[in-house]
């Protein structure tokens, strides 16, 4: 399938992001955090008011799995998920509130120290991995669809497989350089403690499951 271009800010940002600093990476994690509740709100308020939705709070919940042998993260939802076209217009460009704070600051003062100061989105995921996945099927469709990107040379966007409801996004975590320490995204302390630090208010359960040594 033909690579398709990521527009020019949303290039720009990209290009931020993969250049981030160390002290800045860890948000990534509220960002993705905060995208999986957001869903998981719109579906939970659908539920709650439309008959044709079975409701149960226990079917609400953000599953973090990290596997070190893999070097994944795996953040999945169960939340309203996205269909071909939301994967598109939603991943594809910057047009959402937190990304565009970030952008018009952004040409005041150019610089890194900003990026921790706005929610600057689902592209924070390239801060720690290389390849971005991301496999969602929405509320309504019997079809999934599967994104993915290695960051500035665009993504492409095919059919998947996806029994539930949901998106599922996948970061192939960055392998360490001399200066750099990425294998901390995989480890439990570590992510426990940042979400601890940037995602304690979350309403949903947030289960975690690492394996691999
Ligand atoms: P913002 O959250 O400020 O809108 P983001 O860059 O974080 O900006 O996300 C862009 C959009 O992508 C969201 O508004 C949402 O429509 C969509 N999105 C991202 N993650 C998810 C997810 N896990 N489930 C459903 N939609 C998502
Ligand atoms: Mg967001």
């Amino acid at each position: 399938m033909a690579k398709k271009q990521f527009k020019a800010e949303s290039k720009r940002l990209l290009e931020m992001m993969i250049n981030s600093i160390y002290t800045q990476r860890e948000i990534f994690l509220r960002e993705l955090i905060s995208n999986a509740s957001d869903a998981i709100d719109k579906i939970y308020y659908k539920a709650l008011t439309d008959d044709n939705l079975a409701f149960n709070a226990d079917n609400y919940f953000i599953k973090l799995k990290a596997d070190r042998a893999g070097r994944t993260l795996t953040l999945s939802d169960t939340g309203i998920g996205m269909t071909k076209e939301d994967l598109e217009n939603n991943l594809g460009v910057i047009a959402k509130s937190g990304s565009l704070a970030f952008k018009k600051e952004n040409e005041a003062k150019e610089g890194h120290n900003i990026i921790g100061q706005f929610g600057v989105g689902f592209y924070s995921a390239f801060m720690v991995a290389d390849v971005v996945t991301v496999i969602s099927r929405a509320l309504g469709s019997e079809e999934a669809f599967k994104w993915e990107s290695k960051g500035a040379d665009g993504y492409t966007i095919v059919p998947a497989d996806k029994e539930t409801v949901g998106t599922e996004i996948i970061l192939k975590i960055k392998e360490n350089t001399e200066d750099d320490n990425y294998d901390e995204y995989l480890e439990e302390y570590r992510l426990k403690a940042i979400i601890k630090k940037y995602s304690d208010f979350i309403r949903y359960p947030i289960k975690m499951d690492v394996s691999g040594r």
